[in-house]
């Protein structure tokens, strides 16, 4: 992803070591707790703030779902077919287009609230989770700076109003951090994160499994 505040753009991508071993930031993620519920209009929402970046597998496989998407976004259908949802940022990254106020052309309005078509639609087909959404937004607020090689908490996490502050000396991973982490890197991958964390360990290094 990257910030749509000029000052602020950065793409939110995984880093080109993503395939064999990630280093994980365990002592900052523990630190911070999420709890989703959508985001209202004018509230400072994840789906609007950041240009999201996919892989070609991934666009692919987004590619496959778009008339399912289109039930919950029609903005994604043209007279012609589909809108030109991914622009190429460099060879084999996509970024993801948004609408003139910044929000990701996959995000819908449900119930005043924001909310993923590639969510609702992975949910509906029976699908898992990280074989349509972005890798990228599964792990958010974590995140991997750019230039960065560690698995940390993005930078403005605590300016959404979902992140909150753990007491210093939590041992406790918010639970939906352990499976994005098993979903995106493999089985025993959000396990083995968890437990680096009851153990105390500030740092832990996963062998990528997917
Ligand atoms: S900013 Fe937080 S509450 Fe809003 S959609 Fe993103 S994760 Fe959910
Ligand atoms: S793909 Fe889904 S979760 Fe990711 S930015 Fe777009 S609407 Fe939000």
């Amino acid at each position: 992803m990257r910030s749509n505040d000029p000052e602020h753009r950065h793409p939110n991508r995984q880093p080109p070591h993503q395939r064999g071993i990630v280093e994980v930031d365990v002592e900052t993620l523990l630190l911070i707790d999420n709890r989703c519920n959508g985001c209202a209009r004018g509230e400072r929402c994840c789906c609007s703030s950041y240009e999201v970046c996919v892989t070609t597998a991934e666009m692919k496989r987004i590619i496959r779902v778009l008339p399912e998407a289109a039930k919950y976004c029609p903005h994604l259908l043209t007279g012609q077919g589909y809108d030109n949802v991914f622009e190429q940022e460099e060879p084999g990254l996509f970024s993801i287009d948004t609408t003139e106020d910044g929000l990701c052309l996959f995000a819908y309005w449900a119930n005043h609230r924001t909310q993923c078509s590639l969510h609702t639609v992975a949910m509906n087909l029976g699908l898992p989770l990280e074989d349509v959404k972005p890798k990228v937004c599964l792990l958010w607020p974590m995140h991997f700076s750019e230039g960065d090689e560690v698995l940390s908490m993005i930078t403005d996490a605590f300016q959404f109003k979902c992140n909150s502050r753990n007491a210093r000396g939590t041992h406790c991973l918010n639970p939906g951090f352990v499976e994005a982490i098993e979903r995106v890197y493999g089985e025993g991958c959000g396990t083995q994160v968890q437990q680096a964390g009851e153990n105390g360990d500030r740092r832990t290094l996963l062998v990528i499994r997917r």
